[in-house]
């Protein structure tokens, strides 16, 4: 009896604390889970558009209150004038160690929601531009937030595991990428401690429940928004001689573009040229003076995007050159210096850290490697531009099993996020998110 007992005594003194702390991660989102998935359903019915996000900072200004931080609100500054920051931030103190922030978003989309749950959003709103709207959590930031106040409540009970500050930060306006832009602007980073690393999410349309997607690296793009002008001089329809067709200049630039991405560009540095937008003329027999483009433009490092923003001006001015243009109609080429979104590079040596603690708490099979993608994610801005605060940000799968599986037998692809028919099962993506960020932060703060 006493062998067995000293044994016993052995196995609890050798047990990794971080064993024990995984275990207390994973039952304290299951304890908490019928509430997470209430204040889910709740939110999911009850979405507000990117810088409208007026009582769901409320909720989670309340919710950060309750699990003892200390909570600032309506924080933010956006370029736009007239526009009220509803940024949350609640700081959890825990004596001395590291800073550890962690990011959920808060805004909607403007989508009629098509998913015929009896939790469906109904909701209407006028939008910026004074046109009314339907609104949907089309992007699942519902779940990033029941899952953000799931790891608040994880995490202050279990003090005696961790040490230091942890920044929780509610993040307006992710959709049009000024949210985190917005919330450094005010000071995020002077009012409140700069972090020792920084931690965001997202669910994924494409991942089963249950597990984690992450790779270090690169893992969104920047995304830049350009403008160009295409002058002519405009005229009669039949008399084109006459003319300086901006439409035909303007059709030459887009195919000229790809050149860039095909001929200029080292294939193993990704980047995307996309025309979104084209428009010119009034009518069919009419040369007119103008044509507007919009673009897209994605890429991962700094000199890749330096290089392919000069090559779009280049390329349209050289095209109008090519096609005799007189000088004072040269096409103008203006990049929305405002309105870039920085690559999100995730941190190697935490990101491979991260991914063993992962491995470790729910199993290795769960966790995956994930491609990146052109997408863009604004999370990237508490990196800050020289990656001077290790960031990771990773994937949740939010698609039940038997539906990823049926979707590769059949070929028939899931609905994608933004999607009106994009439905993350409630339960299994927010235990698996508390899970993962509680572990996380126990691993980083942990007392060791
Ligand atoms: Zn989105
Ligand atoms: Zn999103």
């Amino acid at each position: 009896m006493k062998f067995f007992s000293a044994l016993l005594l052995f196995l609890l003194a050798t047990s990794t604390p971080l064993a024990l702390a995984e275990q207390t991660a994973a039952q304290l989102a299951e304890q908490e889970l019928p509430s997470l998935v209430q204040i889910y359903k709740d939110l999911h019915t009850h979405p507000e558009l990117s810088t409208q996000e007026k009582e769901t900072s409320a909720l989670i200004a309340k919710e950060l209150k309750a699990a003892g931080c200390e909570v600032t609100d309506h924080l933010g500054k956006y370029e736009t004038p007239g526009l009220t920051g509803y940024g949350v931030v609640g700081i959890m103190k825990n004596g001395e160690g590291p800073t550890v922030l962690i990011r959920t978003d808060m805004d909607a989309l403007p989508v009629e929601e098509e998913t015929g749950l009896p939790y469906a959003s109904k909701v209407t709103t006028t939008d910026q531009a004074g046109k009314t709207v339907h609104v949907m959590h089309a992007c699942g930031h519902d779940a990033h937030m029941a899952i953000f106040i799931g790891v608040a409540r994880a995490l202050a009970r279990t003090k005696d595991q961790w040490h230091g500050t942890i920044e929780f930060v509610g993040q307006p306006a992710e959709e049009t990428g000024s949210g985190a832009k917005a919330l450094l602007a005010d000071g995020l980073y002077k009012r409140f401690p700069k972090p020792d690393y920084a931690i965001g999410y997202h669910d994924n349309a494409e991942l089963p429940t249950g597990t984690i997607g992450v790779r270090p690296g690169y893992v969104f793009a920047n995304v830049d928004s350009v403008d160009i002008t295409v002058r002519g001089i405009g005229g009669h329809g039949a008399y084109p001689h006459k003319t300086k067709d901006p439409v035909v200049l303007a059709s030459e630039i887009v195919m000229g573009l790809q050149t860039i991405a095909s001929r200029e560009n080292n294939p193993l540095d990704p980047i995307v040229i996309t025309v979104g937008s084209i428009h010119g003329g009034t009518k069919h027999n009419i040369i007119p003076d103008e044509v507007k483009m919009q673009l897209t433009v994605r890429s991962y490092k700094p000199e890749v995007r330096k290089h392919v923003l000069e090559a779009i001006a280049r390329v349209a001015k050289g095209m109008a050159i090519a096609a005799g243009f007189p000088e004072d109609k040269m096409p103008i080429v203006h990049v929305e210096e405002d309105e870039f979104t920085p690559a999100t590079y995730n941190n190697p040596e935490l990101t491979g850290r991260l991914t063993n603690v992962w491995k470790s708490a729910i199993g290795a099979e769960h966790v995956v490697d994930k491609d990146p993608t052109m997408g863009g994610e604004d999370f990237s801005e508490y990196s800050l531009p020289d990656h001077s605060v290790p960031a990771c940000d990773f994937w949740i799968g939010a698609v039940a099993p038997e539906k990823v599986a049926a979707s590769e037998k059949s070929g028939q692809p899931l609905p994608s996020l933004h999607s009106s028919k994009f439905a993350p099962v409630p339960e299994p993506t927010i235990k698996l998110g508390v899970t993962a960020v509680t572990t996380a932060v126990l691993d980083l703060m942990g007392k060791k």
